[in-house]
């Protein structure tokens, strides 16, 4: 039996009332709710062990160093890294992408070379390619999406050749939900000797993430998507590339010895954390991933499914004009959606007055919404603490949206 009770219990914020109707939280593709267990071990680690790290001799320095890089080992474990020193923490899914866009980009990428990317990447994961390809001459191709909002392989394929230098795909789309099929993406782009970065974004909290079997080169994922903190992120990276790129920002950390002539870089993974990290965060965001994997990951995307399947079935046959945008075999808990005419920041202001969040607008993915022909989209999103009665909840509150436009 999925514990829905428990889960429910343990995110405080879950009760608050909004508009005098209980909050109904279907934003999740944006963040997540965090449980109990990651607000006290913020305040644990702030009361307890704080210091800054690495540098200290001191006891508060080492209890502080200690979580800090228990957190890496915890996320090397989470996604199967085959080291701690190929975790990178960086401030969101989208510093990593542009981590390595920038890194590679410097140590591989030349004019007239490709980058290639897909039309339902987030802006995350096409902006830094762009501007690597304005900086080096390179061209971006990017890869079609069918009517069903999966992604064209045939013309995938097309598009590899000897000028290709790097593949960047969601490994789930945050606008269709669609789940890519990333390890045929994968193969096919190292029979060419092509790396891939996979955005991770959407799939973290959704799926078991294992690296290795994937064979992935780059990962990177937000801790706010999987229930942690915000504002720490992550960048799996195979050993020989992270080895090979030059560093990312300088600073403090990524040294080994300074001189005003010359600068020697820091081993993996220091070399491309400049700073003073956030280790408060990425303590915190252990006790997440402790959390999610109490619960177990394939258990929590089963529940998901189960009311993503639920609520597409109750929304295509109670609402005249309507459609779901990603029809995907395969697909996260991710519902973006239309009712005929009705402007979705109508549908998400009056949904909002009956307690039921979603989000509305273009969700960073233009380019994907031009393809379709939107400039707008309504969508709904579950995590691991949504209920079938909010799923209820919400569609009667659609219906009484819909009654009044
Ligand atoms: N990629 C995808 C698919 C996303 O959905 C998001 C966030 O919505 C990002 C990247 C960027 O994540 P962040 O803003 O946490 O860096």
């Amino acid at each position: 039996m999925y514990p829905i009770e428990q889960i429910r219990g343990a995110f405080p914020i879950l009760h608050t009332q909004v508009h005098k109707h209980p909050l109904i939280y279907l934003d999740n593709a944006a963040t997540t709710q965090k449980p109990q267990c990651v607000l006290d071990a913020i305040q644990e680690a702030y009361s307890t062990s704080n210091a800054n790290v690495h540098r200290g001799v001191h006891y508060l320095s080492q209890r502080a160093t200690d979580l800090h890089e228990g957190a890496r080992r915890r996320v090397a474990r989470f996604i199967h890294a085959p080291s701690d020193e190929e975790v990178i923490f960086t401030r969101g899914a989208t510093e990593a992408i542009n981590l390595v866009a920038f890194c590679f980009g410097e140590a591989f990428v030349r004019s007239g070379d490709e980058i290639v990317i897909s039309t339902m990447e987030h802006h995350a994961n096409i902006v830094p390619w762009q501007m690597l390809c304005q900086r080096k001459g390179a061209q971006l191709r990017v890869v079609r999406v069918n009517e069903s909002g999966e992604l064209d392989l045939d013309h995938y394929a097309s598009l590899l050749s000897e000028r290709t230098k790097i593949v960047a795909i969601s490994h789930a789309s945050n606008v269709l939900g669609t789940i890519n099929p990333v390890k045929q993406i994968i193969a096919q782009a190292h029979e060419r000797g092509i790396p891939v970065l996979l955005d991770g974004a959407q799939a973290i909290a959704h799926s078991r993430v294992d690296v290795q079997e994937l064979d992935v080169d780059f990962y990177a994922f937000s801790s706010h998507k999987i229930y942690g903190p915000t504002g720490i992120g992550v960048l799996y990276g195979k050993r020989e590339l992270l080895e090979a790129m030059p560093p990312y920002m300088g600073g403090g950390e990524m040294i080994a010895k300074v001189t005003f002539e010359h600068t020697t870089y820091n081993v993996l993974p220091f070399k491309y954390e400049a700073g003073t990290p956030d280790y408060i965060g990425t303590y915190a965001l252990s006790r997440a991933l402790d959390f999610v994997e109490e619960i177990g990951l394939e258990a929590i995307a089963q529940h998901e499914a189960e009311l993503l399947s639920y609520a597409s079935g109750r929304l295509l046959s109670e609402f005249e004009g309507s459609y779901i945008l990603g029809q995907a075999e395969h697909k996260s808990a991710i519902m973006s959606f239309g009712i005929g005419e009705i402007h979705p920041f109508d549908l998400g202001t009056l949904l909002d007055q009956l307690g039921v969040a979603i989000r509305t607008g273009h969700h960073c993915a233009e380019p994907l919404l031009d393809r379709y022909g939107h400039t707008a989209i309504a969508r709904a999103s579950w995590g691991m603490y949504n209920t079938r009665e909010e799923v209820d909840r919400f569609f009667d509150a659609l219906h009484r949206v819909v009654g009044m436009l």
